[in-house]
């Protein structure tokens, strides 16, 4: 989970290009609600963080169907777009999850229930197919009446302590757990919303999973930290150096910033117990 900035283009500017590049009977269609389709990109501007409740354009079907082909038929501009939202850095890591490289663009609305945002930039945000799976087209949750997902370029990260991980040793082998807390002060709808998307984004065992595979190609570094006196304190130290430079870059709350500083804590660990992070090497088996 992090904020990613918002692509610098003239949303009415791709609209018409899109629709100029469609053909006759969509072009058409796509001219007949160009107005509505501006006017609701206003609202949604004016909306934001909180874009969850805004009314739907009135369209026919035809015409709705029109804005999604927008999307879903490749034009040279419609491909441009996807390129120019994918290509840059900043976003090169998924920003619902913060572990896969993006591939997809998700409709933060989706197209299926707002047309009408389909092509919209500020609506498209850049993720991996595991996230834009798992977030389908739920958008309030309508229990709580909260937004079920953070919006990436709109909404603000806490920099109190919100994810929290915790870490033991059984056996030989470590037994990570990640989970969402409400630190003190923080406002009920604020940690609903921040718990949503942790949970229906199944971060939890992905952080774990992705957490310990990660830290495999740890294993080295920490080995020569500890050195044949077998210095714990060493190896705390590496990590904690290792957690300040992930909170520095991506935030206290990042889950590998999490990671490191909740192991540099870890005494057990710290004395031997990395061991149980080695990876054997694998040796791919040759052909029969
Ligand atoms: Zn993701």
């Amino acid at each position: 989970m992090r904020s990613i900035p918002l692509l610098a283009v003239e949303a009415e500017t791709i609209f018409d290009d899109i629709a100029a590049a469609k053909q006759k009977r969509r072009r058409v269609r796509m001219k007949a609600v160009r107005a509505k389709v501006l006017a609701s990109y206003q609202s949604y501007e004016d909306a934001t963080p909180e874009v969850g409740g805004l009314s739907k354009a009135v369209m026919t079907t035809l015409q709705k169907d029109a804005m999604r082909h927008a999307f879903n038929v490749e034009t040279k501009p419609m491909e441009a777009l996807r390129g120019d939202m994918l290509k840059r850095v900043a976003v090169a890591r998924c920003p619902f999850c913060g572990i896969s490289e993006s591939t997809t663009l998700d409709h933060y609305l989706p197209k299926e229930q707002y047309p009408e945002f389909a092509i919209f930039p500020k609506n498209l945000v850049p993720c991996c197919s595991h996230c834009n799976t798992k977030k389908r087209d739920r958008i309030v949750d309508a229990g709580t009446d909260v937004r079920m997902f953070l919006h990436p370029c709109y909404d603000i990260i806490p920099d109190e302590e919100f994810i929290q991980v915790r870490t033991r040793m059984a056996e030989n082998a470590l037994i990570l757990s990640y989970r969402v807390v409400r630190p003190e002060g923080m406002q009920q709808q604020t940690f609903l919303h921040l718990r949503s998307h942790f949970t229906e984004l199944g971060l939890a065992d992905r952080y774990r999973l992705m957490g310990l595979d990660h830290l495999g190609s740890q294993y080295p570094s920490l080995r020569r930290a500890y050195g044949k006196d077998a210095d714990a304190d060493r190896v705390a130290e590496k990590l904690s150096e290792l957690a300040g430079d992930f909170e520095d870059v991506a935030g206290p709350n990042y889950w590998l910033a999490k990671l490191y500083r909740a192991l540099s804590e870890n005494e057990d660990f710290c004395d031997g117990g990395f061991e149980s992070i080695k990876v054997e090497k694998v040796v791919a088996s040759s052909p029969p």
